[in-house]
């Protein structure tokens, strides 16, 4: 997930601190560097999803997520796209 962009964005919340995703599973939130097959990354995000449903602070990551309208990985549960789909219209 997005910890360490949080870290390194100094936002000054501390939700970040309790997130599930913190640590070596936080490789499953962004895609690799290298080119990703299509069901390779379905299930990245699926595992990733299935870390967010145990976080006791997906609501606060949602809701940072649409406020920086972060555009990349998986935060509070959501890909990007679906993200998007919740954010009024520009
Ligand atoms: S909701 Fe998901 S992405 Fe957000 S902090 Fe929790 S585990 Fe990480």
């Amino acid at each position: 997930m997005g910890v360490e962009t949080v870290v390194l964005g100094i936002i000054h919340e501390t939700w970040h601190l309790k997130a599930e995703c913190r640590g070596p599973e936080s490789i499953y939130f962004f895609p690799p560097n290298t080119a990703e097959r299509r069901e390779d990354r379905d299930q990245r995000e699926e595992h990733a999803k299935a870390i967010c449903l145990q976080c006791p602070v997906r609501r606060e990551c949602l809701d940072f997520a649409l406020r920086v309208r972060e555009p990349h990985g998986i935060w509070g549960g959501l890909t990007e796209t679906e993200r998007r789909r919740l954010l009024p219209s520009e």
